[in-house]
């Protein structure tokens, strides 16, 4: 079960950080997920496309990213980490990590 987001707007912020702070590759794939994300289901053969060509680009926007998570509001049950995909296999703490 996934809870809606009601948190405090530094939590969205720290969010927002953490997001910023994953390694390339996990961007890679969130982006694409978001982008074979489609009305009728997961799109596999976009979702190879798009990661192929994120990873070749050297660069994910984490602005438009995070647009689409802050749209979908959606966070883990007990409302600790934000969904940072469309499907809750990646998410990142509400907290902020100290590094
Ligand atoms: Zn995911």
């Amino acid at each position: 079960m996934a809870w809606e987001w009601s948190h405090t707007p530094e939590a969205y912020e720290n969010a927002r950080e953490n997001l910023k702070a994953l390694p390339f590759h996990d961007l890679c794939v969130i982006a694409a997920e978001w982008d074979a994300d489609e009305v009728d289901g997961f799109n596999h053969e976009l979702y190879t496309q798009k990661f192929k060509e994120y990873e070749a680009s050297g660069r994910v926007s984490t602005t438009i990213l995070w647009n689409k998570i802050k749209k979908q509001r959606t966070c883990d049950n007990g409302g600790f980490n934000a969904w940072v995909c469309p499907y809750g296999c990646h998410t990142v703490p509400f907290d902020a990590i100290a590094d």
